[in-house]
């Protein structure tokens, strides 16, 4: 499989194909041999709380600023469920300044 960006404007095409096992393409070194690029992506983050309780008694014992940072630092990652989620993708013709954006990724 291999995706084509052609950037319509001006006519550089560049073709993203596999070059590893397990199919990877490399975008970047693919895109800017041709002078395009990668302007930005945006990530979507979700976060769930998902407390235990020993996290949430030693958060309200805490008696400091100090101590309560502390007890964030080392708790707050089996606590706190956290999923990105690529939402956009512009790819930029540096030739001509013409763009695409890649949306709607899926769930
Ligand atoms: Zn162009």
């Amino acid at each position: 499989m291999k995706i084509t960006v052609e950037c319509e404007r001006c006519g550089t095409k560049v073709e993203l194909t596999p070059q590893t096992v397990g199919q990877h393409a490399y975008v970047h070194r693919e895109l800017i041999e041709k002078d395009m690029y990668v302007f930005e992506t945006n990530m979507g983050l979700e976060i769930s709380p998902n407390l235990y309780m020993d996290f949430v008694d030693k958060l309200t014992q805490s008696t400091s600023d100090e101590e309560t940072k502390e007890i964030l630092e080392d708790n707050i990652e089996y606590n706190i469920d956290t999923e990105g989620k690529l939402e956009e993708l512009r790819i930029d013709c540096r030739g001509c300044g013409d763009y695409i954006v890649l949306t709607e990724f899926g769930n």
